[in-house]
């Protein structure tokens, strides 16, 4: 049976994917700090890692989650004793990586989460495989489950039940391959992503491949795209990936054409400012923008709102109503219907 672990409010384990993402900034500047993680919440970050370098590092989250909305994880390496501090300041959980740890320190560290009740995410990742590991089975998937597993078998001997795994590659077939050999041999909450995907395209198409793979095999728990960029993207891209494996459902779903030579206004431009209206409304809704009659009509009528192009007007769709408007006022009409469905939903 799968196990839960609890992450401040958050239950990992349960059924629900907790999108969570890391800040950039450094976490002892508690103004710049905070800042980010309440734009990663309105983006629809659910959990928040901060990296711990220092005390000062430590200590600052207390101050930090005194202004926010959702729960932090200490990010630390080498050292026992800013675990200690950070969970003595407040964090939710910590992730450390035994790997760069003394086993005196691993116990330090399953003392301290013991105490204060918090969880722990332990791991390896391409770049921390365990040495013995390393030496039996290389760089592969099997050395990624096999140092997970010795890590998370190091905590339990000293009595730690609230555990979250992670086995990271970065590149897809070995994070796929990893984490299906972790899920068949732990019950615990798993942390998925590709590590270190990159940026922009390539990093987004990486991690939505790695991730909504295992997403679709029903693995995964908690999910972070890491990308080289700012971080409100990894959470609209982690949210777009929950999407489009059919795992989250109050959205707006926006279909739109790639448009082709039958166009004969800015379809693209249209949809593309349509999408950023509706990013973060969670109501479960349905536009879609069109180029022309071909697919439009038929698009369009299955949905909330939808427009199809034409020779010199456009076609706005919604519900039984038909509007006929000039190509050039498509656009602004068709935004104004949009803001009026999307305050009606939120009443
Ligand atoms: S709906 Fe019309 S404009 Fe869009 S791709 Fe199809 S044929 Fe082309």
């Amino acid at each position: 049976m799968k196990k839960t672990v609890r992450v401040g409010g958050v239950t990992l384990g349960g059924g629900h994917i907790a999108v969570q993402s890391m800040t950039t900034e450094k976490t002892s500047d508690v103004e710049k700090s905070v800042a980010q993680i309440l734009r990663l919440e309105r983006a629809g970050c659910e959990i928040v890692r901060v990296a711990v370098l220092d005390e000062i590092d430590a200590r600052a989250i207390f101050a930090i989650k005194e202004q926010i909305h959702i729960p932090v994880v200490a990010d630390i390496h080498f050292s026992a004793r800013l675990a200690v501090v950070a969970a003595e300041a407040g964090a939710d959980k910590l992730r450390v990586n035994p790997g760069n740890m003394s086993m005196e320190d691993i116990a330090r560290v399953a003392d301290c989460v013991k105490a204060h009740r918090i969880s722990v995410r332990v791991g390896a990742n391409s770049g921390s495989i365990e040495r013995s590991c390393f030496q039996k089975y290389g760089r592969s998937a099997r050395a990624l489950v096999e140092s997970t597993l010795a890590y998370a078998a190091a905590f339990e001997r000293l009595g730690v039940e609230d555990l979250v795994l992670a086995a990271k590659a970065s590149d897809v077939p070995t994070t796929v391959d990893a984490y299906t050999m972790l899920a068949s041999r732990c019950s615990y909450p798993l942390h998925i992503g590709v590590t270190e995907a990159g940026a922009g395209r390539s990093g987004v198409v990486k991690s939505s491949v790695g991730i909504g793979a295992l997403l679709l095999k029903g693995i995964g728990d908690t999910i972070r795209v890491s990308l080289s960029a700012d971080p409100v993207e990894e959470v609209y891209a982690a949210h777009e990936i929950l999407r489009a494996c059919g795992l989250e459902r109050d959205y707006v779903e926006v279909v739109s054409c790639p448009t082709c030579g039958r166009c004969e206004y800015d379809c693209i431009a249209l949809a593309e400012r349509v999408n950023e209206r509706v990013r973060s409304v969670k109501k479960r809704l349905k536009v879609a923008v069109m180029g022309c009659v071909v697919n439009g009509p038929g698009e369009a009528q299955d949905c909330d709102l939808g427009i199809a192009g034409g020779k010199d007007y456009c076609m706005i769709f919604e519900g039984e109503e038909r509007t006929r408007v000039k190509s050039e006022e498509a656009a602004c009409v068709f935004l104004s219907r949009l803001d009026k469905l999307l305050e009606q939903a939120e009443k």
